[in-house]
């Protein structure tokens, strides 16, 4: 069965399936297109020298310290005098304050997020395999073509087209620097963190695996059929999870400013990707690792999410809570390694071996159309 044949081969009630998610897909992001409140309209020359951090900062969603952060001052500087007074220059205002309209979430981009996960959940669990299939034609129970569908549209429309926020890496990020005295609503960031986990804890990491724009440039790079030797040496996951974990200790430690002393430091903000989806290289750090990113995942998978991304690391402890998630059933598993050679990760491994903790999953569906006695399935159900 070839990727041309999936639709010809899916059962009437998976095509009811397709067609009610298309529809739910539509319904939900034409609610998102009614209700956005992005107010992107606000014009830099609205901005100027003699304005103080106390008039900008509400226009930017920030409080006062949150821009004198910006702006690389001590948190307690004084807020309600001029900033050209303070040594701001226009030039540096510019900058500061395009930077801070560029990180203003487009509310519509979450329903984009939310039909995306959508799309995947039901491809996962309803839709990739067709029903009634014979065993033997298992290899293309799980067409490509539907995923990098998904995959480019993830990387183009909440991408390029809508811009690097809100994104999950952001979501994890935002909420610590509102404990810090960063923004002046709280309330905004926790429900932002949380939407993303319960997206993560509906389906294993599906937020990561169909939505995430830069999750998925390196699952297309890293879907290229060329050095199918070097890709099949996995990362150890002990040593790429350990780096995250390191990563993510430091950036709190730089935050709450117990070490450093400078209140407020984020430590991934000179190495975000997501910049790219505004063609907004601030710093040499942020493009080289956009480079590095992305270059790594003809080689590595989701390099950045492996090694660096907060959210990488926070959504996989909340894998261990997601409703659906690959699961294996032991009664039917020969333990023959077919799902572990086709993992780009220790995923399998550790699921095949029983671990507590196994490594990340991102319901790329790659090990699911490769076991032979079909222990394998996207399910709720743990037996
Ligand atoms: S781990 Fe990867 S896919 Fe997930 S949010 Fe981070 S960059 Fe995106
Ligand atoms: S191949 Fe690995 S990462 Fe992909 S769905 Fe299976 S367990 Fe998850």
């Amino acid at each position: 069965m070839d990727n041309n044949s999936w639709f010809s081969q899916i059962s009437f009630r998976q095509r009811v399936w397709l067609f009610v998610t298309l529809i739910g897909m539509f319904v939900i992001i034409a609610v998102g297109i009614l209700t956005d409140s992005s107010q992107k309209s606000e014009q830099l020359q609205d901005f100027n020298i003699n304005m103080s951090i106390q008039d900008i900062a509400p226009k930017l969603d920030i409080t006062g310290k949150g821009l004198a952060r910006e702006f690389k001052m001590p948190l307690n500087v004084h807020k309600n005098r001029p900033l050209g007074s303070l040594g701001v220059t226009d030039k540096e205002l510019k900058h500061v304050t395009g930077h801070l309209l560029s990180h203003r979430d487009t509310t519509l981009k979450y329903y984009v997020f939310t039909a995306l996960v959508l799309w995947g959940l039901v491809f996962l669990v309803k839709l990739g395999r067709p029903e009634g299939s014979d065993i033997k034609n298992r290899r293309g129970w799980y067409p490509r073509m539907p995923y990098v569908i998904s995959l480019l549209l993830s990387v183009t429309i909440a991408g390029f087209f809508m811009g690097k926020s809100p994104n999950p890496m952001e979501g994890v990020v935002k909420i610590f620097k509102s404990m810090v005295g960063l923004y002046p609503d709280p309330m905004a960031k926790t429900v932002a963190f949380f939407f993303f986990i319960v997206l993560a804890v509906v389906g294993n990491k599906i937020i990561c695996g169909w939505a995430c724009p830069f999750g998925s440039l390196q699952e297309l790079i890293y879907s290229i059929p060329i050095l199918r030797k070097i890709k099949q040496r996995k990362l150890p996951f002990v040593l790429t999870n350990a780096i995250r974990v390191c990563l993510f200790t430091a950036m709190i430690f730089f935050l709450f400013g117990i070490i450093g002393g400078n209140k407020g430091f984020v430590i991934y903000h000179n190495i975000n990707p997501f910049n790219l989806f505004n063609l907004d290289f601030e710093s040499v750090g942020i493009l080289l690792t956009v480079i590095i990113a992305l270059l790594g995942a003809f080689f590595v998978y989701r390099p950045f999410c492996q090694f660096v991304c907060p959210f990488g690391f926070v959504s996989w402890i909340a894998e261990r809570f997601s409703i659906y998630r690959v699961r294996i059933d032991k009664d039917k598993c020969t333990k023959c390694g077919a799902c572990i050679k086709a993992c780009p990760l220790e995923a399998t491994k550790g699921l095949v071996e029983g671990k507590k903790l196994p490594a990340d999953c991102f319901s790329c569906a790659r090990c699911l159309n490769v076991c032979p006695t079909d222990a394998i399935k996207y399910t709720s159900n743990a037996r």
